[in-house]
């Protein structure tokens, strides 16, 4: 069997630079080992960084349409509502849309994607796709009479075709401020021993509503002419008041994340542990400095050892599926972060996140990780596995 030897200035190997290694691949793309540089001639010398493939941890690429719709900075509330309005496009628009927001993944050095689907438009692309997804089937539905009957809908209609090729799909809820507690009760039986996610805090609007009942979320309700008043706030923050409402999946993609606080955090993860079960808090800053200009606090999750993996979110509220871009981000903001920090949630802690660990994420023996190049100044990435 032939093995590739790649060398470079350093190996990121998932947790650590490595320097004066080689990497070893086999001609099945696995990884083979890595070695000790003992200068042979057989060796492919590249500049920069190596790196396990990139993880997208959270995207919608059955959005990829909306590259561009929608204005920048317009708040979540009225970007929620335009995209309710553009739901209806041409459906060859829609895949041809699918077909190249995923090459540009595949280009951008992206091996495994955490992807919301609404409708079964991607699933025709996910068949012969080069990347690996973990599908999540959203559910949304605010108004507690109909919950029995749009989670009816939604497992038959979108869950089932993608369970059928695709068996790690799981059922989803949208977001706090979108799911009835009947709805997020009908997830949570459905969700034992899964991996699910959910849009989290991505505005402060989110926490409003909640604490207070006045919020702009209000205002939406009534644009859609769905009446609320059935609806009583916790007074307490957001995640505060659902997380308990979701014991039973093992794994919990908290998306987003800019508006919790510290007591969120550490509620969060306390009550997490009480259930057995584990966090990742997956960020998505340009779809956040799109939207509404603003950042989680990173130190702060930081702080409380909290795991963080990166996502694209959906070209409606970023300009490319890159996450090399999402890093580029986090470094103007928070120029302190090591740089190993950063690929680690690229890399490993997307893989966990998205229960891909034995195939992706680290040059360990074994693994189809996709093998990346980086320059030194994290501005270009090349395939090269
Ligand atoms: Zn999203």
């Amino acid at each position: 069997m032939s093995i590739r030897k790649l060398k470079a200035d350093k190996i990121f190997d998932g947790r650590n630079f490595l320097t004066n290694k080689i990497l070893l691949i086999d001609e099945n793309a696995v990884v083979a080992g890595i070695s000790e540089d003992n200068n042979e001639d057989d060796v492919e010398i590249y500049k920069g960084i190596l790196s396990p493939g990139f993880i997208n941890a959270h995207c919608h690429l059955e959005l990829s349409h909306l590259k561009n719709q929608i204005e920048e900075d317009t708040g979540l509330v009225d970007f929620v509502s335009k995209v309710i309005r553009l739901r209806n496009f041409d459906k060859e628009e829609i895949l041809h849309a699918i077909d190249v927001a995923e090459q540009e993944m595949y280009n951008n050095g992206i091996v495994a994607v955490g992807d919301i689907c609404n409708t079964t438009d991607t699933l025709v692309q996910k068949r012969k796709s080069k990347i690996l997804y973990r599908n999540f089937v959203e559910v949304l539905g605010f108004v507690p009479q109909f919950a029995q009957s749009r989670f009816d809908g939604i497992v038959q209609n979108v869950y089932e075709p993608f369970f059928a090729e695709m068996p790690d799909t799981s059922i989803v809820p949208h977001a706090p401020y979108s799911v009835s507690d009947e709805m997020f009760a009908l997830i949570n039986q459905h969700s034992e021993g899964k991996i699910i996610s959910i849009h989290n805090q991505e505005t402060k609007e989110e926490n409003t509503f909640f604490k207070t009942g006045e919020s702009k979320f209000q205002d939406f309700y009534q644009l859609i002419n769905t009446n609320i008043d059935f609806f009583q706030p916790s007074g307490k923050s957001s995640l505060q008041t659902y997380l308990p409402k979701l014991n039973l999946p093992k794994q919990i993609l908290l998306i987003h994340n800019t508006q919790t606080s510290e007591e969120d955090i550490l509620f969060a993860e306390n009550l997490a542990k009480e259930n057995g079960q584990q966090l990742f808090w997956i960020l998505c800053p340009n779809a956040n400095l799109y939207i509404e200009n603003q950042l989680p606090n990173i130190d702060l999750l930081r702080k409380h050892n909290c795991t963080i993996a990166l996502g694209t979110d959906s070209l409606a509220s970023n300009h490319e599926l890159n996450i090399l871009s999402e890093i580029q981000s986090i470094q103007k903001y928070f120029p302190h972060l090591p740089k190993e920090e950063l690929l680690q949630w690229a890399t490993l802690n997307g893989s966990q996140a998205l229960g891909f660990s034995n195939l992706f994420g680290s040059f360990e023996d074994g693994k189809t990780c996709g093998v990346v190049l980086l320059n030194e100044d994290f501005t270009e990435v090349k395939r090269i596995v």
